[in-house]
């Protein structure tokens, strides 16, 4: 496999001449200090290194080695405990972390680079500290000074690290139905007992300490998802000067035995009346946790987007030395035996796909990441409102996309690769069986899919929809006829999503099925709209610049496959969508 390199010039070429995000980051007071260019910079260098060199070596060895389990203890594949102590000690671990509790408050469009890094190095590795920072996104916004000024330093440290504890056995999608409970105590904490799930880092030797974020209900909850709450479950009892007590009510039950990630523990948590702390207000738990699921959302999308590029990177060099066949158009290499598989349409077209996608999903990661920093850090009512509009419409999409995408990029990493792709020493087949979880986990896909149509969609009456919709043709309105070969195709596609979305409207009035029926489609459509999108403000920047570097010359010939090659997608989905819910109601369910 090709070593691991950061993509560094592509990341500087998305943030500062496509989104130029020195000038948005200087109109914000709370960054204007904290970060320019050449901070970011740096940043993603010196990310950059540590990644490359500590991090990614371990990929392969933790994959076949996994994590183990003995009476109630995992232990993390070899050489696992230094690395990550390495990355925390370097500071790696508190880059979005706010600056309170000794976070290094950098924008989220930063962090999304350096989680893509981290995650194409090492998805397993990757988790550990993505599990964390979700945690102590959602101790920041909704617990009490107290409990922040108690965990955060600590968790932004990378000293401890966290967990989200949501699934049951019964209890998957549907998390109104949970059984775990938590007793009211009377010195004001709480007593969690219950079994979750399939919970990512729940126990491990990478860290001192384990802050698990409990979803459970009180007593007199009412039923479903109303009646959740969430509370703060440490491994070990924290005391009142931060030292650590003794060991909480809770165990690892056993951890499972999976198709990839296998570095990362994933655990059956066992909680008998441990002592908790509530987090928000009774009954809210839910609430608390959808501020973590928005940013984890979006890092999980960025997952396939780091399994895809990874993939990407191995395939390009053995693509270049592989020698088998003659080029159509006759010998490329005649000193050889035969050409190298570069020449070939075929894995052209496999290449490129990869290329486009990959390139199309970062500047898109990015751009809602810009949205979430908007969002949180605008000092205008009306710019936050928007952004966060745009960031609610988004966020299914790039997780649900991004990791679509990456499993499509991946396989064709392996097809690169013919045999030895499915060979485990190459490394290819790993980042296949690795990406799968993508489309699984915090929230299946087609969850995704059905609330960004039902809820965010058709749930505005299209208001969010027509947001996205009227940013890209203002955008399109404000360009010149050089770039109409960009701007037609991107037009042509709103257009379809217009239709397509008041047809639906319209529709699912009268069939709530339909909603179901179209949602993965819909979503698919859309998201290709939006690398469009990104990809014709790519061309823009590329074009004004393509005497000055070959790599503007390459970014142009990239855009235009996309457009020829990938666009054209939405024509066969946006038709599946117009086939309607009948045909899935032909059989009963005894005829399947
Ligand atoms: C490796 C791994 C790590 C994980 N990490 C964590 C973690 O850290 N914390 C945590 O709490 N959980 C974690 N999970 C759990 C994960 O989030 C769930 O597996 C996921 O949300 C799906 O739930 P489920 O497996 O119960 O599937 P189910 O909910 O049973 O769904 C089964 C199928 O039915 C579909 N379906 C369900 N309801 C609907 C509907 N209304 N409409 C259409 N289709 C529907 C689903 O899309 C899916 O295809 C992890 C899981 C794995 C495998």
């Amino acid at each position: 496999m090709a070593d691991y390199k950061a993509p560094l010039r592509d990341m500087r070429f998305v943030l500062n001449e496509v989104f130029e995000v020195s000038r948005l980051w200087a109109q914000l007071p709370a960054l204007a200090n904290v970060v320019d260019e050449d901070t970011a910079s740096t940043i993603l260098e010196e990310a950059g290194k540590v990644i490359a060199g500590t991090i990614a070596p371990l990929n392969r060895s933790g994959d076949e080695q996994g994590c183990s389990w003995a009476d109630g203890a995992v232990q993390t594949p070899k050489g696992f405990p230094e690395a990550y102590q390495t990355y925390a000690a370097g500071g790696w671990t508190s880059v979005g972390g706010d600056e309170r509790f000794g976070g290094m408050g950098m924008p989220k469009v930063i962090c999304a680079q350096v989680e893509e890094m981290l995650n194409s190095a090492n998805l397993s590795l990757g988790l550990y500290p993505m599990l964390t920072a979700g945690a102590c996104l959602s101790i920041n916004a909704h617990a009490s000074e107290e409990l922040k000024a108690a965990y955060l330093p600590n968790m932004y440290a990378g000293v401890w690290a966290g967990s989200m504890c949501l699934t049951e056995p019964h209890a998957g999608t549907d998390l109104g139905i949970i059984r775990t409970r938590a007793e009211p105590q009377a010195d004001g904490s709480y007593k969690v007992s219950g079994t979750k799930i399939f919970i990512t880092g729940g126990e491990h030797d990478l860290t001192e300490n384990i802050i698990h974020l409990v979803l459970a209900r009180l007593p007199d909850a009412p039923p479903g998802p109303k009646g959740i709450s969430l509370f703060l479950v440490p491994k070990f009892l924290v005391d009142a000067n931060g030292a650590l007590g003794a060991r909480n009510s809770l165990s690892c039950g056993s951890i499972e035995h999976k198709m990839g990630i296998k570095a990362s523990a994933t655990c059956v948590m066992n909680f008998d009346g441990a002592t908790g702390y509530i987090i928000d207000a009774p009954n809210k738990g839910l609430a608390a946790m959808f501020t973590m699921m928005n940013y984890e959302r979006l890092g999980v999308g960025i997952q396939g987007l780091s399994l895809g590029e990874r993939s990407y990177q191995n395939a390009v060099e053995y693509a270049r030395d592989r020698i088998q066949s003659r080029a159509p158009t006759g010998p490329a290499d005649p000193d050889k035996l035969a050409d190298p598989i570069i020449v070939h349409p075929d894995v052209r077209r496999m290449l490129l796909t990869m290329k486009a996608l990959n390139e199309g999903g970062r500047a898109f990661s990015s751009y809602v990441a810009l949205q979430l920093d908007s969002a949180k850090f605008s000092e205008d009512a009306a710019t936050r409102q928007r952004a966060q509009a745009l960031v609610v419409l988004l966020t299914p999409v790039a997780k649900a996309f991004l990791t679509d995408m990456g499993l499509e990029t991946t396989v064709h990493g392996q097809q690169i690769f013919g045999g030895h792709g499915f060979i485990r020493e190459w490394g290819q087949e790993q980042l296949i069986r690795d990406c799968r979880i993508t489309q699984i986990y915090e929230g299946t896909n087609g969850i995704q899919a059905l609330d960004l149509l039902g809820r965010k969609v058709l749930g505005s009456g299209g208001a969010y929809y027509h947001l996205f919709a009227d940013e890209i043709r203002q955008f399109t309105a404000s360009v010149g006829a050089d770039l109409m070969e960009f701007t037609q195709p991107l037009n042509d596609a709103v257009q379809t999503l217009d239709e397509l979305t008041a047809w639906l409207l319209d529709r699912a009035a009268s069939n709530p099925n339909e909603i179901g029926a179209a949602s993965v489609e819909y979503l698919h459509v859309l998201g290709y709209t939006a690398y469009a999108y990104m990809w014709a403000l790519m061309a823009r920047t590329a074009l004004q610049k393509q005497d000055q570097d070959v790599f503007y010359r390459t970014k142009l010939g990239t855009a235009r496959f996309f457009f020829a090659r990938l666009l054209p997608r939405v024509h066969s989905l946006a038709a599946a969508v117009r086939a309607g819910s009948e045909s899935l109601f032909l059989l009963d369910a005894d005829q399947f």
